[in-house]
């Protein structure tokens, strides 16, 4: 009998095809009711598990004794409880490096939007208020020559310090847990405390994965340290930036704007965020293109029938 195959969220069609050719395939979907329940019982006899989006823990994975792998179509895995995956000897598997330069662009773009205030220019023209000339509520920051922090120099956090760097002569600081010499050299980025490169920076992007030491890494008081014409992108995860924090230091102009793609809770339907004209807010798409999106599903494939078929995947946050 061929194995079965637990498809936790939408999913590109061609690939689904090419599951259902393989496994025998069960579909989560959220319209057949309560989402943990169904992965309980659907894993029960799974011996993989393939999609993004879902929080997989004990709880809703304790019946899955036949579980190989979690394929996960995301680079960022902290939807999942690695410590309870490793003590089940489940491969946990991830999309790295197909979404980096995808993820630096929408870094950028948020960025660009946020200094250059191009979501509420694009609403004010469109609403017909351009009835003279764009005056000193219109003015955005500059860009070009000023200097970028980096949260998380790692394969995104580079990217986006290489947009900075080449394309906009930007002077590069960066703060991680460890000094990292051969990339910061590309850049001639600077190692900094986390303090010195809100201080210092006119752009801070927080590119971190989360992890127990990235959680609220930047509260009020960090938020307190950046300049009063410095841009906050956070393209990471939400929990990373204290989003309370950050609504009051953008209601009180401490900093000048935030370019936002997630946030604590997603998706995010009510927010005091949608009231500030200096917040830009997108729904998590860093990786949101067809071809990027294509090439995730595709390794998130690749990954799991490794797995099924008892080697380990490329790509493995844990090996069992
Ligand atoms: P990565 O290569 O693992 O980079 C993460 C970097 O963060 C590492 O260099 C790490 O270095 C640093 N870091 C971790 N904890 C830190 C801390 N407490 N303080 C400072 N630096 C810290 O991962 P990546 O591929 O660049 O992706 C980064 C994250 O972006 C993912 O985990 C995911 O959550 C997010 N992401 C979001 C989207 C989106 O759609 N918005 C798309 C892709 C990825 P050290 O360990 O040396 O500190």
């Amino acid at each position: 009998m061929s194995q079965k195959v637990v498809v936790f969220s939408q999913i590109d069609r061609e690939i689904l095809m090419k599951l259902e050719q393989r496994y025998q395939v069960v579909q989560i979907n959220p319209k057949n009711g309560d989402v943990n329940q169904q992965i309980l019982e659907a894993s029960r006899d799974a011996d993989g598990m393939i999609g993004a989006g879902r929080v997989l823990n004990e709880r809703n994975l304790k019946h899955a004794e036949k579980l190989k792998v979690i394929s996960s179509v995301s680079v960022g895995y902290d939807n999942y409880d690695v410590g309870y995956l490793n003590q089940k000897n489940i491969w946990l598997a991830h999309t790295p490096h197909v979404l980096t330069e995808t993820t630096a662009d929408l870094a950028f773009a948020l960025l660009m939007s946020a200094a250059r205030k191009v979501p509420s220019l694009d609403a004010w023209t469109k609403h017909g208020q351009w009835s003279r000339t764009a005056g000193p509520d219109q003015f955005g920051v500059d860009i070009y020559g000023k200097t970028l922090g980096i949260i998380g120099l790692g394969h995104i956090g580079a990217a986006i310090a290489r947009r900075g760097f080449h394309g906009f002569n930007m002077n590069v600081l960066y703060h991680s847990r460890r000094e990292k010499i051969e990339t910061a050299e590309q850049f001639k980025a600077e190692f900094c405390t986390l303090n010195e490169l809100l201080s210092r920076s006119d752009f801070v992007v927080v590119a971190v994965d989360l992890n127990a030491e990235s959680r609220a890494l930047i509260g009020a008081k960090e938020l307190q340290l950046m300049q009063p014409h410095a841009v906050l992108v956070n393209i990471a995860r939400g929990s990373v930036v204290d989003e309370q924090a950050l609504i009051q230091a953008l209601k009180n102009r401490s900093i000048f704007a935030a370019g936002l793609d997630v946030y604590e809770k997603e998706p995010l339907q009510q927010s005091e965020l949608f009231q500030l004209d200096n917040a830009v807010t997108l729904p998590h798409v860093g990786s949101a293109t067809a071809q990027t999106r294509k090439r995730m599903v595709e390794l998130a494939y690749k990954n799991l029938v490794d797995a099924l078929e008892g080697r380990q995947p490329q790509y493995c946050v844990k090996s069992a």
